[in-house]
């Protein structure tokens, strides 16, 4: 199917990324959140980050203007009925995904496909929670979105060969390059990534380095361009926590348990660089370490 109108759910850190490379790449886009504040900061970043996109010469004004007007904001789901395809980008929870899917299911045209951009969990299960399987699909996006290259597209045990062809084809027209991934808890990224990241927060926890050598250390040493706390911090601590635990259960190896340092500073709310602070604080222009909490 020809995909014209993107729907997006979620208009956080990974939804207002989307939305920015969909409506750049001539999609129509709704992008949708319950939240009326996460909209708002959603559109001051897309507004900002086409700015930058200006200043360096990679955009002209009028392509900005035209990306900012192919972006609705909504906090309706019905808004989304007629979208050809829905990408879902919600807070990583099962359960709150289950909700959406089984609302959108029940209002999205019958063609439409339903795509989840979650880092870990089950494409099959959660597909299984709506009547089109065949319609619905993995669409990993990497965080920042206008940046990142790659794609990952997961099938579920019922994703039709069509929809798979249509959301590589959307991801192309993006701009992306797509990596294929079975369904499997964190796909590939996630499942490389997150233990290193959750192993950083061991280290620090044990008093192995601090929170600027552990990340010099591996910026320097391994050639990672950011440090593995500061890469913790920008995809959010809780987002963290949530993929570890996904991981721990459901592959059943001790290995993954979730740092209890991690998990200490997602229950002081320090979520990383959207609460503005986690591992460093943000407050001020060069983010400084944040005050250890001694893990329990
Ligand atoms: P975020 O916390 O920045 O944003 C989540 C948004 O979802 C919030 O604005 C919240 O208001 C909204 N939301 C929650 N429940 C909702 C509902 N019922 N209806 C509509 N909106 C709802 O999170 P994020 O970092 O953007 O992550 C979103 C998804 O993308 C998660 O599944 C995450 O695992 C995945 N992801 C994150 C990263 C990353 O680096 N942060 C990278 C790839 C994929």
């Amino acid at each position: 199917m020809t995909i014209k109108t993107i729907g997006i759910i979620g208009s956080g850190q990974m939804g207002n990324g989307i939305a920015h490379v969909a409506a750049q790449s001539g999609y129509s886009v709704i992008l949708m959140d319950k939240n009326d504040k996460a909209l708002d900061k959603a559109l001051t970043t897309v507004t900002k980050n086409l700015d930058r996109q200006v200043k360096k010469g990679k955009i002209t004004e009028a392509e900005k203007k035209k990306t900012l007007k192919n972006i609705t904001p909504t906090n309706k789901m019905k808004a989304l009925a007629k979208c050809d395809l829905v990408i879902e980008a919600a807070t990583e929870n099962e359960d709150i995904k289950r909700i959406i899917f089984k609302e959108l299911d029940g209002i999205l045209q019958k063609s439409g496909i339903i795509a989840s951009n979650t880092s870990s969990i089950s494409i099959t299960r959660l597909a299984a929670c709506t009547t089109r399987p065949e319609n619905f699909i993995g669409m990993h996006f990497m965080n920042p979105v206008p940046m990142m290259k790659l794609v990952e597209v997961i099938r579920g045990l019922a994703t039709s060969d069509a929809t798979y062809q249509s959301i590589k084809k959307a991801a192309e027209k993006m701009g992306k390059i797509v990596a294929t991934s079975e369904d499997v808890p964190g796909f590939i990224v996630n499942r490389l990534l997150l233990p290193m990241l959750n192993e950083a927060a061991y280290c620090l926890q044990n008093g192995v380095a601090d929170v600027e050598s552990l990340d010099t250390a591996m910026k320097l040493g391994a050639g990672h361009p950011m440090g593995p706390l500061t890469l913790a911090d920008m995809i959010g601590l809780d987002t963290c926590v949530a993929i570890m635990r996904v991981l721990h259960a459901e592959l059943g190896d001790s290995k993954y348990r979730p740092c209890p340092l991690l998990v200490k500073y997602v229950d002081a709310g320090w979520l990383g660089r959207k609460s503005g602070r986690g591992f460093y604080d943000y407050s001020s222009e060069v983010p400084v370490p944040s005050k250890l909490l001694k893990a329990a």
